[in-house]
């Protein structure tokens, strides 16, 4: 039993963080009190910024302080290229492994009628918008290799064929160093059905 209301409503209120369970909650809880009172009001006076500072882009949907995002409102960035992407954690992963040097279009999620998440909670109709205005000459689809995520992939890219514009997906397949007889069965039937000209 707890005997303090408000460090009952402070374990219940980090129950809110992914995988966190009522365990882990009383820890975090506890270490905050006893080791680091600095580092919780710290995070508190943090996290209080960020979900009130922390809004979209109107360009992208990624997470921005701005109206325009830095990486939208960059005068180096290729704006004929525009990478289609599930969340803004995927921004980051292409940013920081491959060297590309387009713009970005962020979905927050999939299609998943099942979920009620169809085309207008994706921003499919702004992204519609957008490959009508002529800048982007092609889309490449990079939402994850997963029944939604085709699915999703196939749908935007019927839209963009309708713009007249070049659709590319990126491939999937086996990972680097990895070898044939360890890569599971789907993996291997998407990148062979997937496989380009040398
Ligand atoms: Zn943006």
């Amino acid at each position: 039993m707890i005997a303090s209301p408000l460090l009952r409503e402070l374990i219940e209120a980090l129950r809110c963080l992914p995988g966190v369970g009522p365990r882990s909650a009383q820890r975090i809880a506890f270490h905050l009190l006893e080791r680091d009172r600095e580092g919780g009001r710290h995070l508190a006076d943090r996290l209080a910024a960020a979900m009130d500072g922390i809004g979209r882009c109107r360009l992208c949907r990624t997470f921005s302080e701005a109206d325009t995002c830095e990486l939208c409102a960059s005068s180096s960035r290729d704006r004929s290229l525009l990478c289609v992407v599930e969340t803004p954690a995927d921004i980051v992963a292409v940013e920081d492994s491959t060297s590309y040097g387009g713009l970005y279009f962020v979905l927050m999620g999939h299609l998943s009628p099942l979920d009620g998440i169809g085309p207008a909670e994706l921003g499919l109709d702004e992204l519609d918008r957008r490959l009508g205005e002529g800048e982007v000459a092609e889309v490449i689809l990079a939402t994850n290799p997963t029944v939604e995520g085709e699915a999703t992939a196939q749908y935007i890219s019927e839209r963009a064929r309708a713009h007249g514009l070049r659709v590319t997906r990126i491939a999937h397949g086996v990972p680097l160093g990895g070898e044939l007889e360890y890569v599971d069965g789907g993996t291997l039937a998407h990148a062979f059905a997937g496989r380009r000209d040398v």
